[in-house]
């Protein structure tokens, strides 16, 4: 079967596949996918400091220093679109000391400290939120197996790493099966468009819910 590409994204089996799941629900998976951090591209992370003072309050504290907010640069993966790239810091999760969470998950609440003060500043929910923050469960994956460059990056399900195991996956289990893919229309919609999330609803016979 040839590959189903829109948006100049290969559509990995893993999203069109029928689950008896649901998105994840805050107050039960305390943002659980936040436990680790996250990759963030250099120039992203440096617009995030630009905005620093806008984020500040609504984060604790002891947390509101920038210079403790991002770890070390890396410059040895090419899909980032800068070419380098860092890391959110973690801090002792307070629900739990044993584990961690994001330097920027407010303890209070659980949400994002980035998310809460680009809506309190009138911006676009995921304007300054890191990039595939906005995209998790789904990444793009730009390289094979072997390491070599895809013809056409493949939008897919997150699924392969430590922090999906441990219940960071941003999904129940449910009693009625639906396309992974419609479970995460925002996300898809984030990286395909709007029109290209419903073009994937058509291409797979499904009523768009976006
Ligand atoms: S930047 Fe925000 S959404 Fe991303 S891991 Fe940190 S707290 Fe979670």
């Amino acid at each position: 079967m040839s590959a189903l590409i829109i948006s100049g994204y290969e559509i990995d089996e893993k999203l069109l596949q029928r689950l008896p799941i649901q998105r994840c629900r805050l107050n039960v998976c305390r943002a659980a996918c936040c436990a680790d951090g996250v990759w963030v591209d250099w120039g992203q992370a440096q617009r995030i400091l630009e905005h620093a003072a806008l984020i500040q309050p609504f984060l604790p504290h002891s947390r509101r220093d920038p210079q403790t907010w991002f770890a070390e640069l890396h410059d040895d993966d090419p899909s980032f679109p800068s070419g380098r790239y860092t890391g959110t810091t973690t801090v002792a999760d307070p629900d739990d000391p044993e584990k961690t969470t994001c330097v920027f998950l407010r303890p209070e609440d659980r949400l994002c400290a980035i998310q809460v003060a680009s809506l309190a500043h009138g911006l676009p929910a995921w304007s300054l939120k890191p990039f595939y923050c906005c995209l998790y469960p789904l990444v793009d994956e730009h390289t094979d197996e072997q390491g070599q460059r895809l013809a056409q990056p493949r939008l897919t399900l997150d699924d392969e790493n430590d922090l999906f195991a441990r219940g960071g996956g941003c999904r129940e289990a449910c009693a009625h099966a639906q396309p992974v893919f419609q479970v995460y229309a925002e996300e898809v919609a984030f990286i395909l468009g709007a029109e290209g999330y419903r073009e994937l609803c058509r291409r797979a016979g499904v009523v768009p819910r976006l």
